[in-house]
């Protein structure tokens, strides 16, 4: 114990450090950031993605394959005419060494997460999702035997599966949309004593994520100059921005933060209007969705983004500086042919969004000889986790409409 401690963005302690699942502050204190003690990153011989255990908020390790991989396409590096390019990728490509069977980074989140929950003695964690984040808990669920409970919006419990045992994840249905959805899983958090998987504010989803960096810092040897991510909540591009400055205090990886290049879908990319407009603050504006039809990939259309809040994304941006990309659907389709055509796993249709922006910066002539970019393919391989894996779709329990009362949410709770 005491191998780290956390810190509020004023400096202030944040104090008994299991308190930050259970009641972690509120957003507009601004996010909590760890503090390790190790300065020196030192990779363990650990299960998976554990090998970063010194920096990671975590004392239980759970047995897993699951890891960021990290590595060079020289036939993508041709393509785009970009010498110094690495990719880091998470999901499941078995040629690439890459085990994640939920086949996006959030699994580098639930795993963290599952380990405080250990640590904390135990509990049943709440989220809402409809979709990469539904599943890595599910995954993560019934590879430790803990429960989850997860809500999702109606129409969209298909998309949950999971390999072995789903019995121990339980799935609902919420009328209405992600909005709602995300309401019935705070509500039933507070009333069924469940444990809220806390988003951005919860430091084992940032650190975890935070790992697709270190494995790329490796491998590279030091820090890139650039950093391209699709996002939704920008919780990604924030914990880049971390792991790059204990990397830089580590004092092998050079001195300087990387740019941030973050993409979203065209349609919908509240974050870059605001970015773009100067504002620290995402106003209803930003929210309008210009066009007919969906977001291409709609692990993006997340409408209240840790943007503003001390610690988010808009520091994140000011801290490295960069830029937002917003990426129609035919140019991610396109990121998706083309990568299909090289690699023998597809991508996430948030993946596809970050290649087709770093193809457009490469078009533009945005990136300078001689720049080393760092691509992180966030998502991929659904299609060859189907071939190899026996994947089980979880079954709703049943459909709430939202109006539930406290104790109708504690009794379908406890059946
Ligand atoms: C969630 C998700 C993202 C966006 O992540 P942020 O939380 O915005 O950093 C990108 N790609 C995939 C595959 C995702 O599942």
């Amino acid at each position: 114990m005491g191998e780290y401690a956390l810190r509020l963005p004023g400096g202030e302690l944040a104090g008994d450090c299991a308190g930050i699942l259970r009641d972690p502050p509120p957003l507009g204190r601004g996010l909590m950031r760890t503090e390790y003690r190790a300065a020196r990153l030192a990779v363990r011989d650990m299960p998976g993605m554990y090998r970063f255990y010194d920096w990671l908020p975590v004392r239980s390790v759970i047995g897993t394959d699951a890891s960021p991989v990290a590595f060079r396409s020289e036939r993508l590096s041709r393509e785009l005419g970009v010498r110094d390019l690495w990719i880091g990728f998470t999901g499941y490509h078995p040629e690439r060494g890459a085990f994640a069977k939920s086949c996006s980074f959030k699994e580098l989140e639930a795993l963290p997460t599952y380990s405080r929950i250990g640590d904390l003695g135990g509990g049943t964690v709440a989220l809402a999702s409809a979709g990469n984040t539904a599943r890595a808990f599910a995954q993560v669920s019934g590879e430790t035997g803990r429960r989850c409970v997860i809500f999702v919006p109606e129409g969209s419990a298909g998309r949950v599966r999971a390999t072995g045992d789903g019995g121990y994840a339980r799935l609902f249905e919420v009328r209405g949309d992600y909005a709602d959805a995300i309401r019935m899983a705070e509500r039933a958090a507070s009333a069924g004593g469940l444990i809220p998987e806390g988003g951005a504010r919860n430091v084992a989803r940032r650190d975890g994520m935070g790992t697709v960096l270190l494995e790329g810092a490796l491998a590279m040897g030091r820090l890139p100059d650039r950093y391209f991510q699709a996002v939704g909540s920008g919780t990604g591009a924030i914990s880049a921005w971390e792991a790059s400055m204990r990397l830089i205090g580590d004092g092998r990886f050079g001195d300087r933060l990387p740019e941030l290049d973050l993409s979203q879908n065209l349609s919908f990319a509240p974050m870059k209007r605001a970015w773009e407009a100067g504002r620290r603050e995402i106003s209803g504006e930003d929210l309008e969705t210009p066009g007919a039809g969906g977001a291409y990939a709609d692990v993006l259309a997340n409408r209240r983004p840790p943007y503003g809040a001390a610690g988010g994304v808009f520091d994140a941006m000011s801290a490295c500086g960069g830029r937002f990309y917003g990426v129609s659907e035919a140019e991610a389709r396109s990121a998706g042919k083309l990568w299909s055509s090289m690699e023998s796993a597809s991508l996430d249709p948030a993946a596809c969004v970050a290649l087709a922006s770093l193809i457009r910066a490469a078009g533009d002539g945005g990136i300078s000889e001689g720049e080393r970019v760092f691509l992180n393919l966030t998502g991929g391989g659904a299609d060859r986790a189907e071939e190899d894996l026996d994947l089980v779709k979880i079954k709703p329990e049943a459909r709430l409409g939202g109006g539930e009362t406290d104790e109708e949410m504690r009794r379908i709770l406890n059946e």
